[in-house]
């Protein structure tokens, strides 16, 4: 019986040898790519991994699983007996590391100790394996990781020694310090780690490897792994594994090195491995940036032999995984080890090229390369960039880490960013090199420069990942974050709250502020018709479009813009929109003509002022229905809360007192004021708008009909093919919606009786209040289509003012985790969704052919535009430039929902 249990049981300990890729529940994404690599028969060292299980288990108990401590001496034993070495062997002691490693990759946020196993006792073993200076090197380095992620001594006690030592040896990096220096180093950590962190690093090895292993669990919880999930949706629940890996040395000599990889470029998705080397270094050096390294061409230089079998490595790799890897490897004594792979994060850019390129060399399909980007990508690409040439003044170009144009006051650490970013000034970020301590500078960040480090940097990895325009390794301007202030090489100064412009594109750092124009693939998109070969010369540009005609091709879900102007029509039918799907009339009569709604409601000069608005009406959708000829155009009548239309009554009102006061009269003004206070609303976006005011001043509703008519009429008559749909707002009873109708209809056989025409105008309904939306079966009777207008019906169902909700109490409530999205950006499914699918059965239900679809903000986020496919909609319509962006997510929906057909078919 107890057997059994057990053998059921989530393991806590696993061999690199049993596990896969698929088990990333378990090993986490580092053990289970380890283990994969394993198996394909990578040289990885030896080792095994602490499942995710045991960390789970310590985090809820506060301490380790009973057996934990058996299990991992038994894997040791086993790991002694694969290496060869033994562990705390004083001829020749096995190392190890103890590397953090959870299900989501989490670069840099969790802890990792190198060297564990060294001490007095075994230092003169590993000297006989690599030299002195090498043994001392590793000694300090894992005094350093003990003492600042086991002892929690502040990170800056060790720092600031090492860069006293470089001064006083005159050194410029840590790899010109010799032996001596190194030993005293590490007798000065050592003397650290007992003044700051209570303790000495443990002379036993099996000590430092179970503290170690214990820290490595607790440094999920520590802030800066919160933080980074918070940002990223991961569960707090996950926990990490932990690996124990037999240590491989990087730093052993001239012909040993460490570096960091890719099979393609991440920043632009060119084809050909893309990497980081540094010569005599261990891992860790490469990443944090704290010297300058090399180029895979020059490891091919140093060691051809290596680089030749990296490559094929890497080949190996993109070809098992399918898609763009990136690994970590070190090379001792001209032995090459893999320590690391994971797919690899790329930037927007590179995401659509590098999907493309693989679908052209028959890696993947084109379904496959569709869902591996995403309408965000798609968003960040069509954002505008900065105009070539100019007068920009470039004051140090350095690599070009992840692409983006931004403009910001320079600022010299993360408190400063947030700090200055919490007063709605945009900032740039200028660090010699980033840690993961910076991350919430980075986030509030338009921009991070750094002078170190390069395209595999921390700054580079976290910037792609948070779609940040990054440069990094502007080796030429000096970043000072004592003074707050860049040295520039000909001794220039850019102080702090000076403007920067950084283009992560190209990797210039310009002074002061630089234009923007369209970015390249919202022009190549406006000058490319559908199912055309791609207009452009920009490999980006060129595989966004071919990518868009493919998700054209799959999609169900049809995608309109939002317009009622003609430069806005224009734009959406460039971008790809099959119609409008609302135009807004009130935003028509805004402005100059406000004038004329006010004569109307206030009854004076009302035939004119109604003539008025006819007329421009019809010229309006003249040119409009014109340019969409053949396209539906869905026109809403007029909208908005009256009192945008009227004076306000506290100015008004003052006005009226003053000339009181000087005891004369003015009746016009009066007679104002009285129909203000006569229509005045405490809460007027729960008032008198949409069908209630057309119902109280149906002169509007005829005379915006008859223009619209007239409109369409003239068309017919001109041999044209509009398709105009007249859309009813606010609507929350059918008796209001019958009258409407009642009245559309007959200012429409006004028209058609006058021009001798027959008019056929679908009339449809806004659902935008719950009560539409739960009585969807009723209003289907009077109404050829719905729309859902999830902007109010968002603010009506939450109760939450749309107005404020910028500045409203949700941001605390995401602070306190009540709320874990914005639902005026992206959908409610559970709340606002369920409404729209009571509508959307009812509706159909009493009237089969009725037309459904989305007008709100929704319609052009992603994860909305997702759910309207599923919900079968038969369109969306969002802004113009976000067009692109719901053609891509209704792709990536039908190909991902006939991928869950698919699959439970087979099951
Ligand atoms: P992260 O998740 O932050 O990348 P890693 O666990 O990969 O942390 O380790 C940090 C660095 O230490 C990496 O650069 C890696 O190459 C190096 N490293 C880890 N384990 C070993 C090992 N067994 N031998 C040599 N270097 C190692
Ligand atoms: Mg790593
Ligand atoms: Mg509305």
């Amino acid at each position: 019986m107890t057997t059994l249990t057990q053998s059921v049981r989530t393991p806590l300990v696993m061999s690199l040898h049993d596990g896969d890729r698929t088990m990333v529940d378990l090993l986490g994404g580092k053990g289970a790519n380890l283990a994969e690599m394993t198996r394909l028969g990578l040289p990885v060292p030896h080792g095994f991994v602490i499942t995710t299980e045991a960390c789970r288990t310590y985090l809820v108990d506060g301490k380790e699983p009973a057996e934990l401590q058996v299990l991992v001496l038994e894997r040791l034993h086993e790991l002694v007996i694969e290496a060869g070495r033994g562990f705390g062997d004083v001829a020749d002691p096995l190392l190890v590391s103890v590397r953090s490693g959870a299900r989501f990759s989490m670069p840099g946020m969790m802890e990792t100790i190198l060297n564990v196993g060294l001490t007095d006792a075994t230092l003169p073993g590993l000297a006989d394996r690599g030299g002195e200076r090498f043994a001392w090197d590793c000694y300090r380095r894992l005094t350093q990781m003990y003492g600042r992620t086991v002892l929690g001594v502040g990170a800056d006690f060790f720092e600031d020694a090492l860069a006293r030592a470089r001064e006083a040896r005159g050194v410029a990096d840590d790899s010109g310090l010799d032996a001596d220096t190194l030993r005293e180093l590490t007798a000065e950590f050592r003397r650290i780690c007992v003044e700051q962190g209570g303790e000495d690093l443990p002379q036993d090895p099996h000590e430092q490897l179970v503290r170690s292993i214990r820290s490595v669990f607790e440094s999920w919880n520590g802030d800066r792994a919160r933080l980074y999930r918070l940002h990223e949706g991961i569960s707090d629940d996950l926990g990490t594994a932990v690996n124990i890996i037999e240590m491989v040395f990087g730093n052993t000599g001239p012909d040993s090195g460490s570096g960091v990889c890719f099979t393609r470029n991440p920043a632009t998705g060119a084809p050909g491995a893309y990497g980081d080397y540094l010569p005599n270094a261990q891992g860790e050096d490469v990443v944090n940036g704290s010297r300058v390294t090399l180029s895979l061409d020059d490891l091919d230089r140093l060691q051809p032999a290596v680089h030749a079998e990296l490559l094929r490595h890497l080949e190996t790799l993109e070809r098992h995984y399918t898609d763009v890897c990136d690994v970590e490897f070190t090379v001792e004594d001209a032995h090459l080890w893999i320590l690391q792979t994971r797919v690899g994060k790329r930037s927007p850019a590179a995401a659509f090229r590098i999907a493309v390129d693989l679908a052209d060399a028959g890696t993947i399909d084109m379904d496959e390369a569709l869902v591996r980007v995403d309408g965000g990508q798609l968003q960040s690409l069509l954002h505008p960039q900065f105009a070539p040439g100019g007068t920009s003044d470039v004051v140090a170009t350095g690599l070009a880490a992840s692409p983006g144009a931004a403009v910001g006051e320079l600022v010299f650490s993360s408190g400063a960013a947030v700090i200055v970013a919490a007063q709605g000034r945009k900032v740039v970020l200028a660090r010699p090199e980033t840690s993961p301590d910076d991350l919430a500078g980075m986030l509030v960040a338009e921009a991070v420069i750094t002078s170190r480090g390069g395209l595999t940097s921390h700054a580079a990895v976290v910037a792609r990942g948070l779609g940040r325009a990054c440069v990094t390794g502007l080796r030429d301007l000096e970043i000072d974050v004592r003074e707050h202030r860049i040295v520039l090489q000909d001794g220039a100064i850019l102080a702090e709250g000076d403007v920067v412009s950084v283009d992560g594109s190209t990797g210039e750092v310009c002074r002061g502020r630089r234009d923007v124009r369209p970015s390249p693939v919202a022009a190549a998109l406006q000058a490319t018709t559908v199912l055309e070969a791609p207009a452009t010369e920009d490999p980006t540009a060129a595989a966004v479009v071919r990518l868009l005609v493919h998700a054209d091709l799959r999609r169900h879900l049809g995608v309109r813009a939002n317009a009622e102007t003609l430069a806005d029509a224009k734009a959406a039918k460039g971008f790809g929109a099959q119609g409008i799907g609302l135009a807004r009339t009130e935003h028509m009569l805004l402005g100059d003509r406000r004038v004329l709604v006010e004569k109307v409601v206030t009854d004076s000069g009302r035939t004119e002022a109604l003539a008025k608005i006819e007329e421009l009406t019809r010229h309006d959708f003249l040119e409009i229905l014109e340019e969409m000829d053949g396209l539906p155009v869905v026109v809403r009548l007029l909208d908005p809360p009256l009192h945008e239309f009227l004076p306000d009554l506290v100015d008004l009102s003052t006005r009226v007192a003053v000339i009181e006061e000087r005891g004369q009269h003015d009746a016009g003004l009066e007679h104002l004021l009285a129909v203000v206070r006569r229509w005045h609303e405490v809460n007027p976006m729960l008032g008198l708008r949409g069908v209630r005011l057309l119902a109280v001043v149906p002169e509007l509703l005829d005379a915006q009909v008859r223009a619209l008519g007239d409109a369409y009429a003239e068309l017919l008559v001109r041999g044209r093919n509009p398709q105009l749909e007249i859309m009813i707002p606010l609507v929350s009873d059918e008796k209001e919606l019958k009258q409407a109708r009642a009245r559309i209809e007959s200012a429409l056989a006004e028209v058609s009786a006058r021009r001798g025409l027959d008019l056929t105008v679908p009339i449809g309904v806004m659902i935008e209040l719950p009560r539409a939306a739960l009585t969807s079966g009723d209003l289907a009777r009077s109404a050829e289509f719905f729309s859902f207008g999830t902007n109010d019906l968002t603010q009506t169902t939450w109760g939450i003012s749309r107005d404020d909700a910028e500045t409203s109490f949700l941001g605390l409530y995401r602070q306190q985790g009540l709320l874990s999205f914005d639902p005026f950006d992206t959908l409610d499914e559970r709340g606002v969704g369920r409404l729209m699918h009571i509508s959307c059965e009812e509706g159909r239900a009493a009237r089969p052919a009725l037309g459904l679809g989305l007008c709100g903000e929704h319609g052009g986020d992603p994860a909305s535009v997702r759910f309207c496919a599923d919900l079968g909609l038969d369109y969306v319509s969002c802004s113009p430039p976000r067009v692109p962006v719901a053609r891509l997510e209704a792709g990536r929906a039908a190909v991902l929902s006939e991928r869950v057909d698919a699959g439970s078919d087979t099951r």
